[in-house]
């Protein structure tokens, strides 16, 4: 059911049909929070490269990967403000 389908990811920057996706998993690192509360979270991501031409991005999957490591640093963090 969570089959990822290459075809969904055909990389279209050199053209209509500009090569084969390569997916890769990275590990991203962000900012979260402003001042002195600001940490650094780390997630992984998924990362589509183009064999072809070689561009890499990620799709919606990143963001919930961001989501759910802002999650967990509130669960973690969760009870020093009681
Ligand atoms: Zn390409």
């Amino acid at each position: 059911m969570t089959r990822i389908l290459l075809t969904d990811y055909i990389c279209v920057a050199g053209g209509d049909d500009c090569g084969e996706v390569d997916l890769d998993i990275a590990n991203e690192r962000f900012p979260y929070g402003v001042g002195k509360d600001a940490v650094v979270l780390s997630c992984q991501v998924i990362v589509f490269t183009c064999r072809t031409c070689g561009m890499a991005w990620t799709d919606h999957t990143a963001e919930t990967a961001h989501e759910q490591a802002v999650e967990e640093y509130l669960r973690k963090g969760a009870g020093s403000n009681r």
